[in-house]
């Protein structure tokens, strides 16, 4: 048969790309029964038991009550559950006294959908004919951006500055100088970037946060803030970084990286404006968010349980995690010319072979043959071009992992470099 006419809409996000054939090679590794799969790639969260029992508990209370009706016989409204936003709005104005009401809160079907939203609504033809771009002020950035603009050319991306530390360790930092210059020249509609970052686990500084919002409002544009793994869920944060929000910032948060992406509900956080707004394309796209996230945590958010349970449990066992990484990574790569980005927060190692003879999709394909499962990092540089050397250079480990497991992966890893250095 013909293939398909699809509209110009159509091609564009039912075309192959890179990141969906390696989410597939993952999911196939995964469901493959090969005993001696190393699963280091995918960013899901950990199963942590003693969080993992608690939701369960709590959604067997919830079948026994009467509001189980709401989670699955009746819509919510397109901005969510009011119940849930009202929880919401007293937990966020306690802790951090921003100041919030109920229209500025709204609930997605996770935060890629939010992103797909925000992004749209910032960037794109305008009505006067011109074209806005989403600015990221730092790349290695987060995949799941790189295809969600309606419109070509929706990203405009800034290369890092790379500092080195000791221990064999480097963060990257925001090149302040080139974004005031990319401000300037380009029309750019958002700035967004993820605090912590996946892939690097970098968490930028307070000092950089104010700044980009101190730019962000001259400029007149929102600053868009993924916050899927900072304060206060998950909580993956091992570095002292403040959690902000004032109007003209959009903070984006998601009960994903808690240990439920199965339930797809995002948070935003945002002016009355864009809260309204992304409300009406939420009931365009899809009448009315998912309400079972909302149902599963209200009670607990409302007895503080939630926040409790991220203090006790899911930060300790991240923090735990990360520290074991540092420690291996210290102990396996000690001889070969290798450095990891400082791991401030979310649960991923990022790794820079600088002297290797391949690049990191070689280096993948290579590991992938020894049933060791990594992520190459050239995807995660958003709109960069292919002959930066560091862009081939990365690969992105998901640490969050029995300490065994990860120690075997590890050693093949430095198995594979070692044999592949200049
Ligand atoms: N933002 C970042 C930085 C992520 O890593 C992810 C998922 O991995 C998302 C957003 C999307 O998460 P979800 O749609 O599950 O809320």
């Amino acid at each position: 048969m013909a293939s398909r006419n699809f509209s110009k809409f159509g091609k564009r996000f039912s075309r192959k790309n890179g990141i969906t054939q390696l989410m597939s090679d993952l999911g196939n590794a995964k469901h493959s029964n090969n005993p001696n799969t190393i699963m280091l790639g995918g960013g899901n969260p950990a199963i942590i038991s003693a969080a993992n029992d608690k939701f369960i508990s709590e959604l067997e209370k919830l079948i026994s009550s009467s509001s189980i009706n709401q989670m699955i016989g009746f819509y919510d409204g397109p901005q969510g559950s009011e119940e849930f936003i009202a929880e919401l709005v007293m937990m966020f104005n306690n802790h951090y006294g921003w100041g919030l009401d109920e229209k500025n809160i709204v609930i997605t079907n996770g935060s890629q959908s939010s992103f797909f939203s925000l992004f749209n609504l910032y960037g794109g033809e305008m009505e006067d004919g011109t074209h806005k771009k989403i600015l990221l002020p730092i790349v290695p950035e987060y995949i799941g951006y790189a295809d969600q603009g309606i419109s070509e050319e929706m990203f405009v991306s800034i290369k890092p500055e790379i500092c080195m530390l000791n221990d064999k360790q480097f963060k990257y930092k925001i090149d302040f100088e080139e974004l005031i210059n990319v401000m300037s020249s380009d029309d750019i509609g958002a700035i967004c970037i993820s605090r912590p970052t996946n892939p690097t686990g970098n968490v930028i500084s307070d000092d950089e946060l104010n700044q980009l919002d101190l730019i962000s409002k001259e400029y007149g544009v929102p600053l868009i803030i993924d916050n899927a793994y900072g304060q206060p869920f998950p909580g993956a944060v091992y570095t002292k970084a403040t959690l902000k929000w004032n109007t003209n910032m959009i903070l984006c948060m998601s009960l994903s990286k808690l240990g439920l992406p199965g339930l797809r509900t995002g948070i935003i956080i945002a002016e009355h404006e864009t809260v309204e707004a992304l409300s009406r394309i939420s009931g365009i796209m899809v009448l009315a968010p998912s309400s079972v996230g909302p149902s599963l945590l209200t009670r607990m958010i409302r007895d503080n349980e939630l926040l409790q349970l991220c203090d006790d449990v899911i930060r300790p066992y991240y923090k735990e995690k990360a520290l074991t990484a540092v420690k291996l990574f210290e102990s396996v790569f000690k001889d070969v010319d290798g450095y990891l980005h400082k791991l401030e927060g979310a649960f991923f190692m990022w790794l820079w072979f600088p002297n290797l003879s391949i690049t990191s999709e070689q280096l993948y394909n290579n590991l992938k043959a020894d049933d060791v499962f990594i992520v190459p990092g050239q995807d995660f540089f958003i709109g960069i071009d292919d002959d930066w050397d560091h862009k081939h250079q990365c690969i992105r480990i998901n640490y969050a992992k029995d300490e065994l497991v990860l120690k075997k992966g590890l050693e093949v890893i430095y198995n594979h470099v070692k044999s592949s250095q200049k």
